[in-house]
């Protein structure tokens, strides 16, 4: 079981910003950012590679959220990060959207 599911099953305490029945954001332990949220499905799904045809309304869903708390944190400018897979600096393996903002963001990423 990952770390996520264990804060979807209230295991573990997170700061919870946004939650429904499909998707749960909380602040990163380690942020990156000013402004830096996971928006993780409930569904466990490890990465984005495993997505089926099924998942397709709620890949489009997290990223819904993610508009929705950036524009609760009055974001003008901000980032959406997914990485997939440990070379891409997967280190979770449940699906999660970064919500990146608050500073300027440089261009590529590393
Ligand atoms: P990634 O490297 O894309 O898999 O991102 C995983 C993110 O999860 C990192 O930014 C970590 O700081 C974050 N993280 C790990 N454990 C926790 C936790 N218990 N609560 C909140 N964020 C976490």
């Amino acid at each position: 079981m990952t770390i996520f599911q264990k804060i979807i099953d209230r295991e573990i305490p997170a700061e919870i910003v946004y939650e429904d029945d499909r998707a749960l954001a909380f602040k990163d332990i380690n942020p990156q950012a000013p402004v830096h949220i996971l928006v993780i499905p409930k569904k466990p799904i490890a990465k984005v590679a495993d997505m089926t045809t099924d998942d397709k309304e709620l890949a489009g869903h997290l990223i819904w959220v993610a508009r929705e708390i950036a524009a609760d944190q009055e974001l003008d400018d901000f980032r959406l990060v997914v990485n997939n897979g440990s070379g891409a600096g997967q280190t979770v393996f449940h699906l999660h959207v970064h919500l990146l903002g608050g500073r300027g963001l440089e261009w590529p990423p590393g």
